[in-house]
């Protein structure tokens, strides 16, 4: 069995509804969940503006059908700091207090406009480091989804990004090769993926998206969750991994076996080859 998770990032107060509301349909067809990785605030006119039930109409109907699931994405997308290669963050090199600061005020007002709990964290930039984590621990977060640098802890269900929800495909093909292991792949997706949404780098349109999920369902050998059900099937005593250590390593013919595109799951050791 193939677990499959997507995460759409970047929907907020200021986003493009009507494209979202469009994906969300796509969704509701296949009856493929999601999770969606919201922001709470987003700069306009000097000031803040929080996402809140007014903004967030079509993201609570698709909510209400069951398929979506909340997800904090930062605070207001900012760039705040760095990460330890200088690449943009907004929460890693920021003073622990300003990181929880900034963590409780985001998942107050998605609680707050959704009415449920919200137990996910997506770093924006996919960027964070270990203080921002003891936050995530402290506030009782269940997962964190970031990129492979981001920091681990024992208490968090770490599920990173492993591929672009474009090349959905291609990743669960590559991932049956290590099915015997219970692969995962978590594809993420944003606006400017889709045609519709004018974006030049666009790869997709809402039909190719519509294609992709029907495909996905069609699989025997996969099961679709969002990113918290997948915490709890993989539990905090696992995490998922792309042996990155070996790449170092092993001889080129079996580095050609490592995983690029999906995750195995792995106890959840001081294990030196993630
Ligand atoms: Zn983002």
């Amino acid at each position: 069995m193939i677990r499959v998770a997507l995460r759409f990032d970047d929907p907020s107060a200021t986003s493009d509804h009507a494209l979202e509301a469009a994906i969300f349909q796509k969704l509701a067809c296949h009856g493929v969940p999601i999770t969606v990785a919201a922001i709470p605030f987003r700069q306009r006119d000097g000031g803040y503006v929080a996402l809140s039930a007014d903004h967030a109409g079509h993201l609570r109907q698709a909510q209400r059908t069951g398929l979506v699931e909340i997800a904090l994405h930062g605070h207001s997308h900012e760039e705040r700091g760095n990460g330890v290669h200088g690449e943009p963050s907004e929460f890693a090199g920021v003073p622990a207090l300003e990181q929880r600061r900034l963590i409780e005020a985001g998942r107050a007002v998605l609680q707050d406009a959704f009415g449920c709990g919200v137990s996910g964290f997506v770093p924006p930039f996919n960027t964070c480091d270990a203080m921002t984590v003891g936050a995530l621990r402290d506030l009782g977060f269940a997962y964190l989804s970031a990129s492979f640098d981001a920091p681990r802890d024992s208490k968090l269900a770490w599920l990173p990004r492993s591929c672009q929800m474009v090349d959905i495909q291609a990743a669960v093909v590559a991932a049956r090769r290590d099915a015997w292991f219970g692969p995962v792949v978590i594809g993420v997706m944003h606006h400017y993926d889709f045609h519709e949404s004018g974006a030049p780098e666009a790869r997709i349109d809402l039909e190719g998206f519509a294609e992709r999920l029907a495909w996905i369902v069609a699989q025997p050998d996969i099961e679709v969750l969002t990113l918290d059900g997948l915490a709890r099937v993989c539990g905090r005593r696992t995490h998922l991994s792309q042996f990155s250590g070996l790449q170092r390593v092993l001889p080129w013919r079996l580095r050609q076996r490592l995983p690029t595109q999906h995750l195995l799951p792995v106890p959840n050791l001081s294990f030196p080859f993630h």
